[in-house]
């Protein structure tokens, strides 16, 4: 019955060869963590925590903060839980971080660039954190959105890791990170491809924009050949790589983005049953296969077509 589904223990992901893949959750508040866990979630890949915040007029308090993480964390004992600091800008402004009145918002003073310019609000957001951390069992790692170059990875990690953040990371997901991922990797504990601002900035659309929607499709080689890049340098330096946009949440380029070095999967919890399932009929040596034949390709919707091929033959 319904009860005994949700108890039955969900196996945790992995390839058709035991290669573990840990899934996890992309999470806007905590309300949503039972659910994920339910649907099988291993823990968090991507806590977006601006969401908590988008129809405050002023900065949070550190009270209200350090309630809220604790809330989130308190849910995955024992668990990894990846919290992004501020990504306020673009898409999502935050009255108390952003100018309103930027031309290109999507290239202006967003994510880690605003944070730093009001530091007083960063320093705020990592005391909540590593209070929230001090007071339950999860496994709290935290990283900074639309870090561009080695310099801001370098004040991210240092800073976090003055407040006592234990594993301090960073998005991957302008397109200079990408290609300097070997440098980045040499600093930050682990990165996570954000494949949502990738692709919009790989291809240069507007990811809201309608008339350019056809642009943001992260099966475009050239966003596939940046992936690779950071999963090289995941690899070189021993750094784990995980991928916590819209990308992971579709099967058959689950295994491609696994095939070209991600160490794990961060997707909305509804998508996870389906990622888990179609993983678990390739061997990585099938994933490298199937990532190859995809990256030779000219643009996504041939890309898409020889992954499919060559899944097919690999099953
Ligand atoms: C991304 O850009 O892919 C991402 C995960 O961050 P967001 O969608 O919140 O910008
Ligand atoms: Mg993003």
């Amino acid at each position: 019955d319904r009860a005994n589904a949700a108890a039955a223990p969900l196996t945790d992901g992995a390839l058709a060869d035991g290669t573990p893949v840990p899934l996890l959750a992309n999470l806007g508040n905590a309300k949503g963590a039972a659910e994920a866990v339910a649907l099988g979630a291993e823990g968090v890949g991507l806590f977006r925590t601006e969401f908590l915040f988008l129809s405050s007029a002023q900065a949070p308090t550190v009270e209200q903060q350090r309630e809220a993480y604790t809330e989130l964390l308190a849910a995955f004992p024992g668990r990894k839980v990846v919290v992004r600091v501020l990504d306020a800008g673009a898409d999502k402004p935050l009255a108390f971080l952003n100018d309103a009145h930027e031309d290109n918002p999507a290239l202006g003073l967003r994510g880690i660039r605003a944070l730093r310019a009001s530091e007083d609000i960063l320093r705020e957001q990592l005391t909540a954190l590593a209070q929230a951390q001090a007071a339950t069992e999860a496994d709290l790692w935290v990283m900074a959105p639309m870090v561009a170059t080695v310099e801001e990875t370098e004040y991210f990690t240092e800073l976090a890791r003055d407040y006592g953040v234990k594993t301090a990371g960073v998005m991957v997901e302008v397109p200079s990170s990408a290609l300097l991922a070997d440098r980045i990797l040499a600093v930050a504990d682990f990165a996570s491809i954000g494949t949502n601002d990738l692709t919009q900035y790989t291809l240069a659309a507007d990811r809201l924009l309608g008339s350019v929607a056809a642009f943001q499709d992260p099966w475009h080689p050239a966003v596939l050949r940046l992936i690779r890049e950071v999963g090289d340098a995941g690899r070189v330096n021993g750094k784990p790589v995980g991928i916590c946009g819209e990308a992971a949440a579709d099967p058959l380029l689950a295994v491609v983005l696994v095939g070209l070095g991600a160490t794990s999967l961060s997707m909305a919890p509804t998508a996870l049953a389906d990622v888990r399932a179609t993983l678990l009929q390739h061997t990585i040596d099938d994933a490298r296969t199937i990532a190859a034949a995809a990256l030779a390709a000219t643009d996504a919707t041939t890309a898409r077509a020889a992954a499919q091929r060559a899944a097919t033959r690999e099953q």
